[in-house]
Parts: C-alpha cells; structure tokens; sequence
C-alpha cells in the first residue's frame, strides 16, 4: 500500500529531526596521544608532543621588526600568537632507550607536561629509559625530567654538556644574568637535583652511545648541544632550539630571541645548521617545529624552508 502525502510528510519530518539530533553531539575538541614513530636504519625513533603552548612572538623575538613578522606569518597562513610545539625524541637503539629532551613537565602549566602520558602510550614506560640527554637546561627541555621532586625517570643517567651544567647551576652567574632569567636558574637546578651522581655532565663532545653523538650549538645558551643519532648510513640530527618559529626563522635566521644567551652566535649556529641541513642527506629533529618536528630543510633564494616528513601510518623502514 502506498503512503498518504501525509504519512509521507510525517517520515520526513522524522528523517529531518534525526539529523538534527546527530548533528548536536558534543564537540569533543582533544588530540590523540602525541607520538609519533618512524624507523632510522636499525634505531626506532619515537617524536613526543608534549604539548603545545601559545608562543608570545610579539614580546620575545628580536632582530626582526613587527612587520615583518607580520608579513612572515602572514606567508605561512598564520596568525599570532602561534601555538608552539614542544617535542622530545626518544631513541631505541635495539639495546639502549635514550631520550633526547624531556618537555617542561609542571613548569608551563596545563598545555604541556604531557610527555610521559605520551611515551606511555607509545608502549614504553618511564623506568625503561636509560639516559636522558638534554640540549639545554631551560625550563621546556629539562623541566621533564623531575616530577613532584623526584626523577621522572627513576633509572636515567642524565647527560649534558659541562658548559651547560656549569652555566646554569652555577649562583654567580645566576646574580649576573638578566632579571626574567632567574626563575630558569632555579628551574633548572631543581630539575637536575634529584638525579645526584646520576647527573653526568660530558667535558668534550663527541661518542656519547654507539651511533650517538653530542655536537655543540653554541649560542641560545652557551653550552647548547645537538644529538647526531646514526644507524645504517641514515642520519637523524636532534637540534633543540636552533628554529623556534620556523614561519620566522626560516626566511630570516637572522631573527632571534630574548632567551639567547648571545645573539651573535645563535645567529651563525642557525645559518650554518640550515646550511649544513640543506646540504646532506639529514633529517632533523626539531624542538619546536610543527609536531612530531621531524622532517629536511631546503635552501631556496637566500631563506629556508621546512619539508616535514611523508606521515607513515606503518614505519617498518625509512
Ligand atoms: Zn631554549
């Protein structure tokens, strides 16, 4: 038997209001857990979010004027203030886990001190890690590895440049530094106390595990090291804050931050790492580019820019 017309427009009306009802489910508005894998020759390397932070461009960039920071974000499609990716690496050499910066931990509030949920969810736990080793000791690098006073990775062996530790955990340099810097001295002797002798600062750089190697990057603070990870002629190098907003620092390296230690030496460590980057057949790492900030620079016209890597949904190999 064929429907009335208004039986017919009753279904409709039932048709409508059920789309109606399925478009009013809540917006859920999370991510998923920040990890990231891909294989380097025999090393498995895990990128980890640990989340990301609205990064105050217009008061902390230097050597570069508002306007063209303007018409910088204006060129990648972004808008200030830009959210900042804080990621960290963690490194399976088949027989050593080694993490490679460690996020803020408390230290940034709410938007970050994700990392460990993430290195969790990514099947590794926080004891399993062997060393940790750090670029730097400002507070969303090293501010991870303690957690409520203790280590929050209770069997690391924690690793950085001597000029590092001598730089930030010494009092008198602390009295000598610029007023908004104290609270990363106290941040950073707080994070390393902990640890005791398992703190084990490096006095050269060079072989730190087999296929891991620390190189120096002076400039953002003075004894900033990058981690040159290498396994079957594959290269991965982990850099820290060589770019901190890579829409900026690209096209112009000159552009620096409040944070650098000198100026002058961040400005050439940055041009001769995107040279150097350029160059090679080098993947990099990066501290603060778009999450998992795994991906190769390309030199074009005098500026730079950022090819992040292909997503691989099944990284058996690279
Ligand atoms: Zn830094």
């Amino acid at each position: 038997m064929n429907p009335t017309p208004i039986a017919r427009a009753l279904l409709a009306c039932t048709l409508l209001l059920g789309a109606a009802a399925q478009a009013a489910a809540p917006q859920v508005r999370t991510q998923a857990p920040g990890y990231y894998r891909m294989m380097l020759g025999e090393f498995e390397i895990t990128a980890l979010s640990d989340g990301t932070h609205p990064f105050p461009i217009d008061t902390v960039m230097t050597h570069i004027g508002p306007e063209q920071i303007a018409r910088d974000l204006d060129q990648a499609g972004l808008r200030a203030p830009v959210q900042g990716s804080i990621n960290a690496f963690l490194v399976n050499t088949g027989s050593k886990l080694i993490l490679v910066d460690a996020g803020a931990g408390s230290l940034y509030g709410d938007c970050c001190g994700k990392l460990l949920d993430h290195l969790r969810a990514a099947g590794y736990r926080p004891e399993q890690v062997d060393e940790v080793l750090l670029t730097h000791l400002h507070k969303d690098h090293a501010g991870g590895i303690m957690a409520h006073g203790a280590p929050a990775f209770p069997n690391a062996v924690v690793r950085l440049s001597q000029a590092e530790a001598d730089y930030w955990l010494t009092p008198a340099n602390k009295a000598a530094a610029p007023a908004f810097l104290s609270s990363f001295f106290d941040s950073a002797a707080a994070a390393v106390a902990p640890y005791g002798k398992r703190l084990q600062p490096f006095g050269a750089f060079g072989r730190i595990e087999s296929g891991i190697e620390a190189l120096p990057a002076p400039g953002h603070t003075p004894g900033h090291a990058m981690y040159l990870v290498q396994s079957k002629g594959r290269k991965l190098l982990i850099w820290g804050d060589i770019v901190h907003v890579s829409a900026i620092q690209l096209p112009h390296p000159d552009a620096t931050v409040k944070y650098d230690t000198s100026e002058a030496d961040a400005q050439a460590t940055r041009r001769r790492l995107l040279d150097m980057a350029a160059s090679g057949q080098l993947t990099i790492g990066a501290a603060h580019i778009a999450f998992p900030g795994l991906g190769r620079i390309r030199a074009s016209d005098g500026a730079y820019q950022w090819l992040p890597l292909n997503y691989d949904g099944a990284p058996a190999a690279d």
